[in-house]
């Protein structure tokens, strides 16, 4: 205060303002005072929007370091996947001409492979915090409470549910869900500043033709989105009564993991080359185990490929085809890209989105902080010999040579971005609820929130009341969850 009382004298003084308790003075000192509280918030919201874009620009290379840490460990984890698809395919071969041991080694690079899509992409992740917290990011407490409560869940719920492990540790315990929730606990420990904004849980599973399996509607409820209701849902709302009227909750279709869940390289396992079937190719005839021994001759040379190579079991990776497909046809036509998409680098899998939340301190009085989000994806690219795509031949073959940022929504993040406790709500709760109506609902569970309002009466007049005088406002959106039809454009 007395330096403010200090400028304020120097002001007058410069101003050869009479000094002293006269009624002029006593105005002047009033003005300047006002002038100066002026330039002071002036000064303070200069000082506030430097920061913000401060802030803006440091989650940017933050967000941008992290998506491309992430993306490099999926493309170098691609690559060593192939080179152990060959390995195994030079060791089986030697089996086949007499060597005995050698499908022993087939047996320990398979064991080796397995391993990788989940190791890979995990150290990824935290290269990607690394990546982060290097450029001045720091560590958000939701962020890591989610990694580190999805971290409980593998420990606790993933040996039931997924009971055929990627790989087998000897001896067992630790599973391979052990291996894998301890690295999720490791990454939490360290604090995550980076959110995986493109993660797909197991549990995703979602049925759009049943509403209690279809994320949509709890995101309808939670936001009283009756225009949703009233596209997707309309007779359900007018004549629902009770949980009674829910229809049987069906059968789940797990999927049987074969990678990681953050930073995922989009893999299935494939076990004797012989039954895959010929991949249609857009253009000249479809690719089949044939041209795939062809080409692993070609890639293992001089190692030596038995022809017989296909007809053993074994364990290879290959790429999900309803994943790795092509790019463009689900970003959509007017995607605006700066030039043409190559075709042979036309293909989506494996990508990595990030989110980075920073709050910006004001100083204004007044003027609360606000958080600024930043989302970067990048993703791995390469092409096999001749200007063709890594996953023409369907069997994963090492072939990424380079990373790139590509724009989050040509990433895989809007559309396929899991949220915590969607697995636990429809293993758990969902089969409960249906059996005994709201005594069957978890109190902790968003989700559960959700259907606790739905079955209250009033919630559903205020719908019907709403639609019977807006109806007509209602304009169907875009594709994607909270939109029209639901789902999602990759495959779950
Ligand atoms: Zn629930």
């Amino acid at each position: 205060m007395k330096t403010l009382r200090n400028i304020v004298g120097r002001l007058s003084a410069a101003a050869s303002l009479p000094a002293g308790p006269s009624r002029r003075g006593g105005q002047a000192i009033i003005f300047v005072m006002m002038v100066l509280v002026i330039l002071v918030f002036v000064a303070l919201w200069q000082f506030d929007l430097h920061k913000t874009l401060f802030v803006k620009y440091r989650s940017r290379n933050g967000g941008d370091a992290a998506a491309l840490a992430a993306a490099r460990w999926q493309a170098i984890s691609l690559n060593l996947v192939g080179e152990l698809n060959i390995m195994q395919a030079v060791y089986i071969s030697q089996g086949l001409a007499g060597d005995t041991n050698a499908f022993v080694e087939a047996k320990q690079v398979a064991d080796l492979e397995a391993r990788v899509p989940f190791t890979g992409p995990m150290v990824g992740f935290l290269a990607a915090e690394e990546a982060a917290k290097n450029n001045g990011m720091f560590n958000n407490a939701q962020f890591t409470q989610d990694v580190s409560d999805h971290a409980g869940e593998i420990r606790r719920e993933y040996l039931t549910r997924y009971p055929d492990p990627p790989y087998h540790n000897d001896p067992e315990p630790p599973t391979a869900w052990d291996d894998y929730a301890d690295m999720c606990d490791e990454i939490a420990s360290l604090g995550v500043a980076a959110a995986p904004d493109n993660a797909r849980y197991y549990t995703d599973f979602a049925d759009w033709n049943h509403m209690l399996l279809n994320p949509s509607f709890y995101d309808a409820i939670a936001s009283q989105d009756w225009c949703w209701f009233f596209f997707n849902a309309y007779d359900l709302l007018k004549s629902y009564q009770s949980f009674r009227d829910w229809p049987a909750l069906p059968i789940y279709v797990e999927p049987r993991p074969a990678d990681s869940e953050f930073f995922g390289l989009d893999l299935r396992r494939f076990s004797q080359l012989s039954l895959m079937s010929a991949i249609p190719r857009d253009n000249g005839r479809p690719i089949t185990v044939k041209d795939l021994l062809i080409k692993l001759k070609e890639l293992a040379d001089p190692q030596y490929i038995d022809t017989n190579v296909v007809n053993v079991a074994a364990n290879w990776l290959f790429y999900r085809d309803e994943v790795w497909s092509s790019w463009t046809d689900y970003i959509g036509k007017d995607f605006p890209f700066r030039g043409a998409v190559k075709p042979e680098y036309d293909y989506a899998g494996a990508d990595s989105a990030v989110r980075l939340v920073n709050n910006v301190e004001r100083h204004t009085p007044g003027i609360q902080g606000a958080d600024v989000t930043w989302s970067a994806a990048a993703k791995p690219f390469g092409t096999l010999e001749g200007a063709i795509k890594p996953c023409q031949y369907g069997l994963v073959l090492p072939a990424f040579t380079d990373v790139r940022m590509i724009p989050i929504d040509a990433s895989s993040a809007p559309a396929a971005g899991s949220r915590p406790g969607w697995g636990i709500h429809i293993h758990d709760h969902l089969p409960n609820y249906v059996q005994n109506g709201l005594g069957g609902l978890d109190p902790n569970c968003w989700y559960c929130a959700q259907l606790r309002t739905w079955e209250d009466p009033t919630f559903r007049a205020t719908g019907i009341q709403w639609l019977l005088q807006h109806s007509d406002e209602c304009v169907i959106r875009g594709p994607g969850p909270g939109g029209g039809g639901g789902g999602t454009h990759r495959g779950h």
